[in-house]
């Protein structure tokens, strides 16, 4: 029986580990960027029980690579192109792995001092290094605001809608001089307003918090513009509703599309208790080039604003930056204070557990930290650049072949495109492309059209890893003009439409397709065949 894992096996497993990480990142070009396994592939891998006695650890490392491994997707593969950037840097890594010895929970200031101090200051140094209105920096004079990490930007949009609904529910007692009856009896006259090309978790928050939302139209560029904003406004509070809450998107995840700030901001000002919420998941990073500066603009009318350090900062998940301009506006919507974690000090210093949900929080500020100090702010933006320059390339490859079209306006680093064809033809060579395993992509609608999203993710991509995908994506195009791989697409047609990565159920996909309203990118895609047969003909 082996007894657990002592100091002097932890330091030389711990090397060890550190030198399979090496060995998995030099050689993971060789590995498939998707897994091949079915659904359920790991069970009879592992024993029914948990096991009685303690195991060596070269037996568990073991396992890993023999079972583990081929049921992962590889993230880090310089061929995957899916999703937004998941943030990874070895300073990040070194962060967490620290994070994780040190072992404090920093709920309050007193419950590991630095780890508290480190999240302000950290969080004021992006503040300012992406240029972010000065009230969200908590060392300006006279600021109300600040920042915090969070677990992800689904949970930063969930509380500030918290925050928001109690500020509009506080508005509308006062108003009607009602201080005895329940808030909740306010509930049904709030609304909420986001694009149809915001994410879902937007929808996901509103369904939580109880608070209507309209999903509104978008123009031809995929923005929402203020005068959609205003004649929704306009008719909702001629029936007696409160607009409480407003999200626009900087960099949609569909197509990375900006919504228009300038005019929706001032709109949202001029309404009494109404919140602006500007959702930067992954484009917010992009601010720390001065160059891209230009599509923050209208930020300043926003009461909060979140970017995912995790997506395109290098830092490894998870590491939501969040910004609120009056800080007491999200901590009173959220605190409680039993007297077990009250502490001495709590009217000078920040207590972060008032501005999240969870009460226990990690040491997450120091690979926030690691990551800024290691690459300094022109490591960052040259990342940023090399991005930019090479989404831009792959931009110019789309243009050149005229079987493809291109379906956004390449700013940052994604690129959705289609092959001049069907719906049914796209979907069938992205389905070719993900089966094969030399890259991998994710659809999504732009229009109501299919398109393929190509993302520049790989913290060290160079132009031969854009050329290379290229070069896989034109082989399959052509097949699939030619009737060759759409024929094998279509005999494999069932499992083809279940998913892109075909680990979804038919019938579960389907009902998920059809239940969300927002086009995120994220939530796979059904082209339903009769819809396509109406498009095509
Ligand atoms: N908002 C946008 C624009 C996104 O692209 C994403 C995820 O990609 C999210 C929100 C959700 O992020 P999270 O996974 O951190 O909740």
């Amino acid at each position: 029986m082996a007894a657990a894992m002592d100091m002097q096996q932890y330091r030389k497993y711990g090397k060890e580990l550190i030198d399979y990480i090496c060995n998995y990142y030099e050689t993971i070009e060789k590995r498939r960027v998707t897994s091949p396994v079915e659904p359920g592939y790991l069970k009879p891998l592992l024993p029914k029980e948990a096991p009685k006695q303690g195991e060596d650890w070269p037996a568990i490392l073991n396992d890993v690579e023999t079972k583990i491994m081929p049921g992962i997707t590889h993230w880090m593969h310089p061929g995957f192109h899916a999703y937004f950037p998941s943030g990874n840097s070895y300073a990040s890594m070194l962060g967490d792995m620290l994070s994780d010895a040190i072992g404090c929970i920093g709920f309050s200031w007193a419950s590991s001092p630095a780890c508290t101090e480190l999240e302000t200051i950290v969080l004021d140094w992006m503040a300012k290094a992406l240029s972010l209105p000065s009230h969200f920096v908590f060392s300006n004079p006279g600021s109300k605001g600040g920042g915090v990490i969070q677990g992800s930007s689904s949970e930063s949009i969930l509380v500030v809608m918290m925050a928001a609904r109690a500020q509009a529910i506080a508005y509308l007692k006062d108003q009607a001089q009602d201080y005895d009856t329940h808030d909740s009896n306010y509930l049904p006259k709030l609304v909420a307003y986001t694009s149809c090309e915001a994410h879902s978790c937007v929808e996901k928050a509103a369904k939580m918090a109880l608070v209507k939302l309209r999903i509104l139209d978008v123009d031809e560029n995929c923005s929402m513009r203020g005068p959609t904003l205003a004649e929704a406004i306009k008719e909702d509070q001629e029936s007696g509703l409160h607009p409480c809450f407003v999200v626009a998107t900087l960099g949609s995840t569909s197509s990375c599309a900006f919504d228009n700030l300038k005019e929706v901001g001032p709109i949202v000002k001029k309404l009494p208790a109404c919140w602006l919420h500007c959702d930067g998941a992954y484009a917010g990073g992009g601010f720390i080039c001065p160059e891209l500066r230009y599509l923050k603009e209208g930020l300043e009318f926003a009461d909060s604003f979140q970017t995912n350090a995790n997506k395109w900062m290098n830092v490894c998940f998870d590491c939501t930056c969040l910004w609120v301009k009056e800080r007491y506006k999200l901590t009173s919507s959220l605190i409680v204070e039993p007297l077990y974690l009250r502490h001495d000090r709590q009217a000078v210093t920040v207590d972060y557990r008032h501005w999240m949900i969870p009460l226990s929080r990690r040491f997450r500020a120091l690979k926030l930290w690691f990551t800024i100090r290691n690459y300094g702010i022109e490591g960052l933006q040259a990342y940023i650049r090399n991005h930019v320059k090479l989404a831009k390339e792959f931009e110019k490859l789309v243009l050149k072949d005229n079987r493809f079209e291109l379906c956004n306006e390449v700013r940052l680093g994604l690129v959705c495109f289609r092959l001049k064809a069907s719906d049914f033809d796209n979907q069938a060579l992205l389905a070719n492309i993900n089966k094969e395993g030399k890259i991998h992509m994710i659809p999504s609608k732009v229009h109501n059209k299919y398109i393929i999203r190509f993302c520049v993710i790989h913290p060290q991509s160079n132009q031969a890893v854009v050329e290379k995908a290229w070069e896989v994506i034109q082989q399959h195009g052509a097949a699939i003009l030619s009737g060759k791989e759409k024929e094998k697409a279509l005999e494999t047609e069932d499992k083809r439409r279940a998913s892109f990565v075909e680990n979804v159920p038919h019938d579960l996909f389907q009902r998920f397709a059809r239940r969300s309203t927002l086009k995120d990118g994220a939530t796979p895609i059904l082209v339903d065949k009769t819809d396509m047969e109406d498009e095509e003909a």
